[in-house]
């Protein structure tokens, strides 16, 4: 079968490096440096684990309030406590529950607009459960002072009186005066946020950076040191090297770091699919993204990135024998005193685990425990991989009628590609190919609550969009409808090895 030959072409490729792989149709072009951006749970029970990681019967739909909540663990704390990797991973104790969280986050810290624990806050009082402020290349830890005058300069003029007026002049520290106009707050640390945020079973925070490396920016969940950019001569070669940085960190304070690789339509990073199928050491890419203009939904000179999770996960699985890529959604949120570029409340993901606690969520979000989405409420997402069966329900939200699209790719597609050309110059763009039809079809469409796909057998993935006729409370320009989609599942048995997640 090709893709088996595609695994000896791998493992060359591995031998003698990926890069000249890429000439010619991803070459490195150079980036300009991007600016930062400008500006319920439900219980559930799992069945099984044993292919594709997602397998879960018996939902009740229903909320559990904070005293049917089951006993949880204390969250652990930051970077001085490592977290330890269980040898291997058990099933879940039963029941297990979804949990809402944002991993992409900005403050003060960087170029955000407003103080982490007033974000924090903000995203506890809306009902999420897990939050990671991933600010550009900095950790929030030691002094720093940010002076009145830059906060307001960024359409902050009313966040120092919002800030005190919610956490009250013991707990706000400054120094310098109004009057001689050399006012500075100091920014709390994640250590301070997390003692005053965080409650068991309730609310977890994850120390986080925004590894931001010209154009490519990778978020570090989790992280327990800073990591500065790394380089590198190309895109394919940045995002190699700032995860392989990830990693040995991860290795050396035995902890779980999960990186994810963000808004791959932002700028002039060029991260194209081929570049993300080929660098199959991530396995995590935002598929939606809150800051308006990012490019989500691709243009003349781009895929989309749902276009370019589905090229990218079949062309990993085809060539590369590598699991495909798990999608979330995220914020990106940094301004929080309105304009609407980049405000919080539009993507987050729903991890379904036992516990609220970090090596519980982060394992979960490993194995592909989760869906994301920018307003719809899944009830479940089941895929039994005995009987093929791909099954999802959804939470009503009034009258709001919902589609489910199964889409994914087949065993025998057309894998042939064409480069896309710009109309005016007649000369090929540096991006992602165009391909068949065949890549990310939509096999059958199902309106309602309940929805379900069973699989022929010739699918090398498959996975779920549901759309609701709804537009989110805050939409970008990107997002019309309520969407959520779950991870591709059916895919390991075209796996040489029973790779995990
Ligand atoms: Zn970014
Ligand atoms: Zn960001």
């Amino acid at each position: 079968m090709k893709y088996r030959m595609f695994w000896v072409t791998t493992v060359l490729l591995m031998m003698f490096g990926w890069n000249w792989m890429l000439e010619g149709g991803d070459a490195w072009r150079g980036w300009s440096q991007e600016p930062w951006v400008d500006g319920d749970g439900m219980e559930i029970a799992i069945r099984s684990s044993a292919e594709d990681q997602l397998a879960v019967v018996g939902t009740t739909g229903d909320s559990l309030t904070a005293a049917e909540k089951p006993a949880e663990k204390p969250a652990e704390k930051p970077a001085e406590k490592p977290a330890e990797k269980p040898a291997e991973k058990p099933m879940p104790a039963a029941p297990v529950r979804w949990f809402k969280g944002n991993l992409h986050t900005h403050s003060l810290w960087s170029d955000g607009n407003d103080f982490p624990e007033m974000i924090a806050d903000w995203y506890r009082e809306q009902g999420y459960q897990f939050l990671a402020l991933s600010d550009h290349n900095i950790l929030s830890e030691g002094q720093k002072w940010m002076s009145l005058k830059t906060i307001e300069a960024r359409n902050g003029k009313t966040a120092l009186g919002k800030y005190l007026s919610r956490m009250g002049s013991e707990w706000v520290e400054t120094r310098g005066s109004r009057e001689k106009e050399n006012l500075e707050i100091r920014l709390k640390t994640l250590a301070e946020i997390r003692k005053k945020f965080e409650q068991t079973g309730q609310f977890l925070m994850f120390p986080s950076e925004e590894i931001t490396d010209k154009g490519v920016h990778i978020n570090a969940t989790n992280i327990g040191r800073l990591i500065r950019p790394q380089g590198g001569a190309n895109v394919q070669e940045t995002i190699r090297n700032n995860l392989r940085a990830v990693a040995a960190q991860a290795k050396e304070l035995n902890r779980t770091i999960l990186p994810h690789l963000n808004h791959p339509n932002l700028g002039n990073s060029g991260i194209s699919a081929e570049n993300l199928a080929a660098l199959v050491e991530d396995r995590f890419v935002e598929i939606h993204n809150g800051v308006e203009g990012d490019g989500d939904l691709g243009s003349a000179q781009r895929h989309g990135l749902e276009s370019l999770w589905d090229i990218a996960s079949t062309l990993r699985i085809s060539r590369f024998d590598a699991p495909p890529l798990f999608g979330l959604a995220t914020d990106d949120s940094h301004h929080y005193h309105g304009g609407r570029k980049a405000s919080p409340g539009r993507g987050w993901i729903c991890v379904r685990a036992s516990e609220l606690n970090t090596q519980s969520i982060l394992d979960a979000i490993q194995e592909g425990q989760f869906y994301a989405s920018t307003g719809i409420e899944l009830v479940s997402v089941e895929f039994d991989p005995e009987k093929q069966l791909l099954e999802i329900e959804i939470k009503p939200q009034g009258d709001a009628v919902f589609t489910t699209s199964f889409l994914g790719t087949m065993v025998d597609f057309d894998d042939s590609s064409s480069p896309r050309i710009d109309r005016k110059t007649g000369k090929e763009i540096p991006t992602t190919r165009d391909y068949s039809e065949d890549i990310g079809k939509v096999f059958s469409t199902v309106e309602g609550l309940k929805a379900s796909y069973r699989l022929t057998g010739k699918e090398l993935y498959v996975r779920a969009m549901i759309q609701s006729n709804q537009k989110p409370e805050n939409p970008t320009s990107e997002s019309v409808f309520r969407q959520a989609w779950t991870q591709p599942v059916g895919w390991k048995k075209h796996l040489t090895e029973k790779k995990s997640p």
